[in-house]
């Protein structure tokens, strides 16, 4: 399909940002009589789920120690329950599990849970939460944690199917979305705004850019012409000067190739997703010590058997070409993840020769705080860099297609880039992971 020469709202990237974005906003202009789909146009240098939210693990969850992440999780949990056939979303709920070191943490957010009536259950003490878990998995076995947070809502999607479920709704509105076409740079005027895209299938004039590039995003900041280092403002008011504005980490996942039915609740039913840290020794299941130090996995059902990852690795540098090269894991990830597995589960004993080596894992790009950003970059380009957070995030595209229609929004406010600035940063958790 060749590119329209104007359009009044381009969007950049279909992944979950920009097709979310897409077909919520195609929805509020014929709610609000102002417009239709035929006003937007999608495109992307590959295709459809190319990026990130097309190999992401899926998990939808709200294990946030921040107020406002936990508020806008709540919000996304809302849209993928409204229509979880086209979003191939399940749920089967979260159990977040940690030792002593993180029952602060994980009460503080049960509490958040709480007031803003999401369901879950907080254990705490050992011998509580290994009768919780057996009860669920008559062969846990995974010793030492001491809390335990059930979310009963959230769970997974998977990725490439849902990723089109977006793009079919989206298209049903009138949206038009063009694969293969790249952004290589912008025309502004005197405002700063912008007036024309440049792309590999020529300019498009538009009113509105909204951009959900994902992993990309530090390139399409540099063509914008944003600044690639910055000052940051503490709550305390103390500034870290000259902070790199992104930075970049390995995301380790994998695969075990096995009938995915073992993995049920005693019940036979679909399991919650898993995730734990622990501060107990690793060992495969021939008695290496793989860690003793504290360390993490989490993992969910699949539709070829486990799927799940462990702790990233930071990277000194940015990606040069594929984020996600056909296999990206650290060479230790699968010994480590497959003997964290049989650590938990009786089940998953003897799993490393079911390892699979899978197009899975990758680079995700984080701001300077690993939160989000969601804002206004220029007068009429919105940018939805969410440092990684966000397949979960279907609902942030409803709440962009409101902004960019001139309403405020409570829930992506407290992610302006105007924080780095003015120190109303997010409060930060304990845990080992950069996006909790
Ligand atoms: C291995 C891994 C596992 C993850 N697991 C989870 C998880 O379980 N749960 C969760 O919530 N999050 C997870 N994430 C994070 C999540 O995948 C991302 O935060 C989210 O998918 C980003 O969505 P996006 O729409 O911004 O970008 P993407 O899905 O990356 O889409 C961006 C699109 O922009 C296109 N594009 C880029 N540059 C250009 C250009 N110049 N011109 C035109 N198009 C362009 C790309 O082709 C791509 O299709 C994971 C991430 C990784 C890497």
């Amino acid at each position: 399909m060749s590119v329209p020469s104007s359009t009044k709202y381009l969007i950049i990237g279909a992944g979950i940002h920009g097709l979310s974005t897409g077909y919520h906003l195609a929805k509020q202009l014929k709610a609000r009589g102002v417009g239709s789909g035929a006003d937007i146009t999608i495109i992307d240098k590959s295709g459809i789920a190319a990026g990130a939210s097309g190999i992401a693990c899926g998990v939808v969850r709200n294990n946030y120690y921040q107020p406002a992440m936990s508020e806008l999780m709540a919000a996304n949990v809302e849209v993928w329950e409204s229509d979880p056939e086209a979003y191939h979303y399940h749920e089967v709920g979260y159990i977040a599990l940690g030792p002593e070191g993180q029952v602060g943490d994980l009460t503080e957010v049960a509490g958040r849970h709480e007031q803003i009536g999401y369901p879950s259950t907080l254990i705490t003490g050992e011998d509580n939460v290994r009768e919780h878990m057996l009860k669920l998995f008559p062969d846990w076995r995974a010793p030492g944690l001491k809390v335990a947070l059930h979310e009963h809502k959230g769970g997974f999607a998977f990725n490439v199917e849902s990723l089109h479920g977006i793009a079919n709704k989206a298209k049903a509105e009138g949206v038009t979305i063009i694969e293969g076409i790249k952004v290589n740079g912008f025309v502004t005027d005197a405002t700063g705004a912008v007036t024309k895209v440049e792309t590999s299938g020529g300019p498009i004039e538009c009113e509105q850019v909204i951009i959900g590039v994902g992993p990309w995003i530090p390139r399409m900041w540099e063509m914008l012409g944003l600044p690639d280092r910055l000052d940051v403002r503490t709550p305390t008011g103390d500034i870290h000067k000259d902070q790199n504005m992104w930075t970049f980490w390995y995301l380790q996942e994998g695969e075990i190739a096995v009938d995915p039915l073992m993995h049920a609740t005693a019940d036979g039913k679909m399991p919650p997703v898993l995730h734990v840290d622990s501060d107990a020794p690793l060992y495969t299941d021939d008695g290496k010590l793989v860690t003793d130090e504290l360390w993490g996995n989490y993992f969910k059902r699949d539709r070829h058997g486990i799927q799940g990852g462990a702790a990233p690795i930071a990277l000194d540098t940015d990606f040069e070409i594929d984020p996600y090269p056909s296999s990206s894991v650290d060479p230790a990830f699968p010994d480590m993840w497959c003997a964290s597995l049989s650590h938990c589960m009786e089940r998953f004993e003897g799993c490393r020769a079911n390892y699979k080596t899978a197009r899975s894992g990758g680079v995700g790009s984080f701001t300077v705080d690993n939160f989000p950003v969601f804002d206004y970059m220029l007068p009429n380009v919105y940018v939805i860099a969410d440092s990684n957070h966000g397949y979960k995030m279907i609902g942030v595209g409803k709440e962009v297609a409101n902004v960019v229609l001139g309403d405020h929004s409570s829930l992506l406010h407290p992610f302006r880039y105007e924080r780095f600035a003015s120190g109303d940063l997010h409060p930060v958790s304990n845990s080992p992971y950069p996006w909790s």
